[in-house]
């Protein structure tokens, strides 16, 4: 008979499987993007109409757009703050935080959504690399602070009192992403990168596979469509998130260790 292995060694069996038994995987990196959170209700960046929310993206997501129409834009970014109290969670979020508790290995979630839904489903193991809709960031001071309410009525600044200086903390086209040395760190050293609901038109995260590969990691995709980057990987699945992820995830702790012997 088998020995019974532990969950964990349980894990480090279906990785080797996965593989290929090219190298074992202890560090993974998961990026995501806004087709994690399309079945939770929140649209995708560029829907079948090439806007989001009813917008083009260049009216919304620049500093210009900001400084040239800030009622616009300030109201815009309200309303997508103010939709996160009428959506959860769904499968793909929660599979990822199941994910994050047992994985005994490295493991960091980069998200580009600016939702709080990965943490409200118990991610702690992430980063926000594009800002937060529930955070606000002072043009005065610099200082960021945690936002529930509205912006475009201009409150004043919580840190330096200063009024009307508080923009959505969120990076806009033409703006550095936040945390970018610690991605660039967990690409070099990731065993494993996931890409899951992003199409890849977005850089510099469009070109993180291509970094991950470069340093050895294997690759994979799961997105609802082939997307631009697809050919990057080593492997694509198509499918909703939904269904995917918690697939993966399970595969990734062990939920389908076959007995080889
Ligand atoms: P994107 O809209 O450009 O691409 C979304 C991708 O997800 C597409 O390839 C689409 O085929 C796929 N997709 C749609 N439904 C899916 C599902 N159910 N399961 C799996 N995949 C699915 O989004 P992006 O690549 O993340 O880039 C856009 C930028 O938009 C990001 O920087 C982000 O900050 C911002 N954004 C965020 C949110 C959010 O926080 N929820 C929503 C919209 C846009
Ligand atoms: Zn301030």
């Amino acid at each position: 008979m088998a020995p019974i292995l532990q969950r964990h060694d349980m894990a480090m069996s279906a990785i080797a499987a996965y593989d290929g038994g090219m190298r074992d995987i202890e560090t993974i990196l998961v990026l995501t993007g806004a087709g994690i959170s399309a079945e939770s209700g929140l649209a995708t960046f560029r829907g079948p109409d090439g806007l989001w929310e009813g917008h083009r993206v260049e009216e919304i997501c620049t500093p210009q757009a900001l400084a040239r129409n800030p009622a616009l834009v300030q109201n815009f970014y309200d309303m997508r703050r103010a939709a996160l109290a009428r959506v959860v969670p769904n499968a793909a979020h929660h599979a990822l935080a199941r994910l994050d508790a047992e994985w005994p290995g490295e493991l960091l979630i980069v998200t580009q959504n600016v939702d709080d839904l990965h943490e409200r489903a118990g991610a702690r193991r992430m980063l926000h690399m594009h800002g937060e809709l529930k955070s606000a960031l002072c043009r005065e001071c610099g200082g960021r602070v945690r936002w529930e309410g509205t912006l475009a009525d201009g409150p004043a600044c919580p840190l330096c009192g200063g009024k009307g200086g508080l923009r959505p903390d969120i990076v806009f086209f033409g703006e550095m992403p936040y945390q970018m040395e610690r991605i660039e760190e967990a690409l070099a050293g990731a065993d494993l990168f996931v890409s899951i609901g992003t199409s890849g038109a977005v850089y510099p995260a469009a070109g993180f596979v291509q970094t991950a590969r470069y340093h050895g990691a294997q690759t994979l995709e799961l997105n609802l469509d082939p997307s631009a980057g697809s050919h990057f990987f080593h492997e694509s699945r198509v499918g909703p998130a939904g269904l995917l992820v918690p697939e993966w995830v399970g595969d990734m702790l062990g939920d389908r260790v076959t007995d080889a012997g």
